[in-house]
């Protein structure tokens, strides 16, 4: 495959990324106008797939009572996008990745520290399996972590439960030890 066919696909990908990217981006604009204030504290569009827009909720009730009005906000929402969206499914799934776990900045936990999972039984292709999807990902991970974080030390200066063997090398986690070099 030659270069140019690369770049080619690679500017059909983009091009179809851009456009199925546009119409949520708008509706990211309207979300909290369209639904009000207060629905939009426990409601996160996650995306638009196939004319079906995904939302996260903070609670099972605010997902079932949103399915029940969805048909309205179907109406108002169509009114604004180009391209009209066929059903809207609300779920908790997402809701708990917040864009702040997602920030790859910060996604280097204590916790996620190498030296960390020497201490647990799990296997990379057991926690692999589970990661299926960003969010069951996520939320396999902070089940590991809460399980993993019982019996350990705190760090001292963040209060993350750390490993004994960083606590003996650095005083405090290594998250903390790498941030005062
Ligand atoms: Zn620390």
């Amino acid at each position: 495959m030659s270069f140019k066919s690369v770049n080619d696909i690679l500017g059909v990908l983009e091009k179809q990324a851009q456009w199925q990217e546009q119409p949520f981006q708008r509706l990211l604009q309207f979300w909290a106008e369209v639904v009000g204030v207060v629905v939009a504290k426990h409601t996160r569009p996650l995306s638009i797939q196939r004319d079906v827009l995904r939302v996260a909720t903070s609670s099972a009730a605010w997902a079932q009572n949103l399915t029940f009005g969805r048909q309205t906000l179907l109406v108002k929402l169509n009114e604004k996008l180009p391209t009209p969206l066929i059903d809207i499914r609300f779920s908790t799934a997402g809701w708990q990745s917040s864009p702040e776990v997602r920030n790859p900045q910060i996604a280097v936990l204590p916790c996620e520290h190498p030296s960390y999972l020497d201490t647990a039984n799990h296997s990379p292709s057991e926690a692999k399996s589970h990661a299926t999807n960003p969010n069951t990902a996520f939320g396999h991970w902070a089940e590991v972590m809460q399980a993993r974080s019982q019996g350990l030390p705190l760090c001292p200066q963040c209060q993350c439960p750390t490993p004994p063997g960083e606590l003996q090398r650095w005083l405090v986690c290594s998250f903390c030890a790498a941030k005062q070099l």
